[in-house]
């Protein structure tokens, strides 16, 4: 019988697409992966660890399987990732359950590992984690319908507050063959929607082919028959150039939804964290796009509470919000970070200050989000068949407006087939969700 091993994914779409990478190189040395997470013999969980949150659902994950391990309903643990790569020796001393660590530069050696610890041996791998990305197969646990394709892997944008390029390395492109081919592959499996991830899209391409590529990457994804939908998260500001709008612009399967992170809009703020641009270049750079690609929908990621944060500077934060209408906005707590260079910063605002920011930054974005979804009434939305709703019996998906696990669902009472698209007129909203009628 051959060993049993589980995959527990947590943190970002980077990372998940790190445990389907080794779920694949599982598979390959024979291991059974398909089981389910309490009948497995060894649990591998593929960690984040770049704030205090994700830290705590980590090593929570980790207890949680060290209970299974003691009452003998698991054998071995093994902790991958960000948090591993962080910790690595405050794990082994503080969780003497974990039998094995991977770190992000050894992804590839999961088999070795789950092999070592088997035999009884407690097993690290910390490979380079600025070696040139390893192009793997994958065992995709997205959709239906849709996958995330990694172009690059780590960061050199150095943002104060950040402490990811010390856990991913820096900036590497993947080949464009190489993510073409991929891109075709998932398309052969039915994937009609390709989700393009990296720490920094838009600077693909800088480092491999000394200029930007991701233009000419998705007008070229683009040609693949079978994807319909092509949606661009983690655009940089400043790398966002006249020729990356106009393929946006015209590319009809590149959906009218960017996701720009920008932190913050104060430009002290933006220059103490090392943030390139300025508060009015992205003002001018959201008119502009908003202006070329009629329709667009933005997301972004803020963070309340960074250091030099007084009430001015929110409040330029929060009119900024009120006037830009961003119809999609993460917002987080600034969670200093021991290593980075903003956690030694002066003047950074208490916790409760900066929680009772991020709460009302939120609150502002909820009803921008409830103004998008009331201008959506009427209108007919091509949606993409995700599930069952089971409080409602409907089924959902996801419209052009929608990333996967960050925004809002569709509702309607129809059959349709898992994966396919579907054509909804919006006539009502259900707490906070926009539901409908499927138009023939
Ligand atoms: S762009 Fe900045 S915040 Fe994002 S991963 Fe890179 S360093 Fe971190």
């Amino acid at each position: 019988m051959p060993t049993k091993v589980g995959m527990v994914s947590l943190g970002c779409a980077k990372n998940m697409v790190n445990s389907e990478q080794m779920l694949q190189k599982l598979k390959d040395a024979g291991y059974d992966i398909t089981g389910p997470l309490d009948k497995v013999d060894t649990i591998v969980i593929n960690t984040c660890g770049f704030i205090e949150s994700a830290k705590a659902e980590a090593i929570d994950n980790t207890l949680e399987f060290a209970e299974l391990k003691k009452e003998g309903r698991l054998r071995k643990i093994i902790v991958a990732g960000c948090l591993s790569e962080r910790y690595k020796d405050e794990i082994m001393r503080e969780l003497p359950e974990v039998d094995g660590l991977v770190g992000c530069g050894s992804f590839d050696e999961i088999a070795e590992v789950v092999s070592g610890v088997m035999e009884g041996d407690k097993v690290c791998r910390f490979g380079d984690i600025d070696a040139p990305i390893s192009e793997t197969g994958r065992v995709v646990t997205s959709g239906p319908g849709w996958a995330y394709l990694r172009i690059a892997e780590g960061c050199d944008n150095c943002c104060a507050y950040c402490v990811i390029p010390s856990l991913r390395g820096k900036y590497r492109s993947r080949p464009m063959e190489n993510i073409l081919g991929e891109a075709r592959m998932l398309a052969e499996m039915g994937v009609k929607e390709l989700i393009v991830i990296a720490q920094d899209t838009s600077r693909y391409g800088t480092d491999l082919y000394g200029e930007r590529k991701l233009s000419e990457l998705v007008r070229r994804l683009c040609d693949i028959s079978g994807i319909d939908w092509i949606r661009l998260h983690y655009l940089y500001p400043d790398e966002i150039d006249d020729e990356l709008i106009d393929t946006v612009a015209r590319e009809e399967k590149v959906v009218k939804y960017l996701d720009i992170p920008i932190q913050h809009i104060n430009n002290g703020i933006l220059k103490r964290m090392n943030r390139r641009g300025t508060g009015t270049e992205i003002r001018e750079l959201f008119k502009k796009l908003r202006e070329r690609i009629p329709g667009l929908v933005l997301r972004t990621s803020i963070i309340a509470g960074l250091p030099g944060e007084g009430e001015a500077e929110f409040e330029e934060l929060a009119s900024f919000l009120r006037e830009t209408k961003i119809e999609r906005g993460g917002v987080f707590v600034y969670s200093p970070e021991e290593g980075t260079e903003a956690a030694g910063m002066p003047d950074i605002p208490d916790r409760e200050t900066a929680e009772h920011r991020c709460a009302l930054l939120t609150d502002i974005q909820s009803r921008i989000i409830d103004e998008f979804n009331e201008s959506m009434l009427g209108k007919v939305l091509t949606v993409l068949v995700e599930g069952v709703d089971n409080a409602t019996g409907y089924l959902y998906g996801r419209s052009f407006a929608d990333s996967p696990d960050v925004d809002g669902r569709v509702l309607f009472d129809a059959q349709a087939g898992l994966g396919d698209f579907v054509k909804v007129r919006i006539t009502d909203i259900i707490d906070g969700e926009l539901a409908g009628e499927v138009e023939e």
